[in-house]
């Protein structure tokens, strides 16, 4: 299985070596020439740990890591930093199934990813020869930054420097960042929001100039972002579980369509759930939940997506992105894997922030749905799944939990549905407690937090408990114009 960019269809990379990059050299994302199908079969898959249905989903796509390589990343990967065996479980609710995927060390969906990714990218090196320093360089919305410096942290022949908007996370997911330990680890604030540090991030990896620089002084760039397919493979894997999952508990029959809904940003996560429908897993419709930043929404609508509105900061902070990278890729299938089609598409986009697909491109969009949720809505989805379950859901899933139901009301659709769960309400607890009761507002964070604990009876996290009063160890925020000058400064290269 070979890669290739979404906006060059001659050149071939195989998979380690897209693991390396990123980024294609062209701006483009890697993609596999096709998309596998799976070799097991239900019965099989419905008997198997995470891990092993890990090794099943990942060994078609990352066919130059040999066998013991890709079982060792994957031990390491999915071990006791998650607090359950089940790695990714499903919690049936109120006629809905939550794919909980916030059990890892940073307790969001990010760490099912990047928990990996320092060990595909550590064997892609060795299998490629690569003698720099890899500087894994990261825009984060809260949660990605995190989970990469959390993967990162002392891995030998890495160093991580990770960006997030100073104003445009939670308190506890910034305390999470600035108290990371690992001498190899770097945190910076911008003043700007997610997209300023992800277009900035972009713009480093572009820099010619400066990397030529770097491998003279013996480094190189990767991206821990989740437009890395080392992100998007592993994402892959826990719909394949959760189908497995399903079936071996009776809750569907074998080859009965699922609907999935994921709360959506950069479109990583849904456009896993697209591929894994692709392998051959029993998916009917792909809905893409918004917060009030409805770019996506909009565009399933429409066909036009318009980057060129306010950009609004909600509850679901991880959401609140206007360029969500990973579209990017399923522009380029729809356009029929038409590089020339997508680049031009995704230069309009740079250029004046928006384009149309054509009638051709959105019947290939059938699939999709889109929906979002208003501040008040995710609020009082939260208080009412609590009122009638005791389950309490966090901001993110809640938004998709939202669209779930309002889906459902507006199409008559009774199909199962599982939703992707993807943080811990112990992350955003502020919000999700005033959502479920107004008089928690008074409390500090980790009053919050015991309540929290108490309400849902849930033990507190690790991740939560650790930071309570851990040190802060970077404080440097910059203007979103000096990111390449704290590059450089912090590799001592000016
Ligand atoms: C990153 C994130 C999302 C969005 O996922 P994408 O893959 O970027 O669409 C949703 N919820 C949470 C909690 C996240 O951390």
């Amino acid at each position: 299985m070979l890669y290739k960019s979404t906006r060059n269809d001659e050149k071939r990379v195989t998979a380690s070596q897209a693991i390396l990059q990123g980024l294609a050299e062209d701006g483009g994302l890697f993609v596999p020439e096709r998309i596998p199908a799976l070799k097991v079969s239900l019965k099989e898959l419905k008997a198997m740990s995470y891990q092993e249905t890990a090794y099943e989903v990942m060994k078609c796509f990352l066919t130059d890591f040999s066998e013991e390589e890709l079982k060792t990343c994957i031990r390491k990967a999915y071990d006791d930093k998650f607090d359950t065996k089940e790695i990714a479980p499903l919690r049936k609710e109120d006629g809905a199934y939550y794919l909980e995927l916030f059990h890892g060390a940073t307790i969001a969906f990010k760490d099912m990813a990047l928990s990996i990714l320092p060990h595909l990218l550590t064997v892609s090196a060795k299998k490629n020869q690569v003698k720099n320093e890899i500087v894994i360089l990261t825009a984060t919305s809260g949660d990605t930054g995190k989970a990469a410096l959390a993967g990162f942290a002392d891995v030998p022949g890495t160093r991580i420097i990770v960006f997030y908007p100073k104003n445009g996370v939670s308190p506890v997911q910034e305390k999470q960042m600035v108290t990371q330990k690992g001498a190899n680890t770097h945190v910076i604030g911008i003043h700007g929001n997610f997209d300023d540090a992800q277009s900035g991030v972009k713009k480093i990896f572009g820099d010619k100039e400066l990397t030529k620089i770097m491998d003279g002084a013996g480094f190189q760039f990767s991206s821990a972002n989740s437009i890395n397919i080392g992100r998007l493979v592993p994402q892959v894997v826990y719909y394949v579980y959760a189908y497995a999952k399903l079936a071996a508990l009776g809750e569907v029959k074998e080859g009965e369509k699922i609907n999935v809904v994921v709360p959506t940003g950069n479109f990583g996560n849904i456009l896993a759930a697209y591929y894994a429908k692709n392998m051959g897993v029993p998916i009917d419709k792909l809905i893409c939940a918004s917060n009030d930043n409805k770019v996506l929404f909009d565009f399933f609508e429409t066909g036009i997506y318009d980057k060129n509105r306010p950009f609004l900061l909600t509850s679901s902070p991880s959401m609140d992105i206007l360029i969500s990278s990973n579209l990017e890729r399923l522009i380029y299938r729809i356009a029929g894997d038409d590089a020339k089609k997508n680049l031009l598409l995704m230069q309009a986009l740079s250029a004046e922030g928006k384009y149309g697909i054509t009638e051709e491109m959105r019947t290939r969009l059938m699939d999709f749905r889109g929906g979002f949720a208003s501040e008040q809505e995710v609020a009082e989805e939260i208080g009412s799944l609590y009122q009638k379950t005791g389950y309490v859901i966090d901001t993110h899933t809640a938004v998709a939990s939202c669209v779930y139901r309002k889906y459902r009301a507006a199409s008559q659709d009774e199909t199962k549905t599982v939703i992707a769960s993807t943080a811990s309400p112990y992350k955003f607890a502020r919000s999700v407690m005033n959502a479920i009761d107004g008089k928690y507002d008074a409390m500090d964070d980790f009053e919050l937090v015991d309540e929290l604990s108490s309400i849902s009876k849930t033990a507190v996290p690790r991740a939560v408990e650790e930071i309570r009063r851990a040190p802060v160890l970077h404080d440097t925020v910059v203007e979103k114009t000096e990111m390449k000058a704290i590059v450089e400064k912090i590799l001592g290269l000016k």
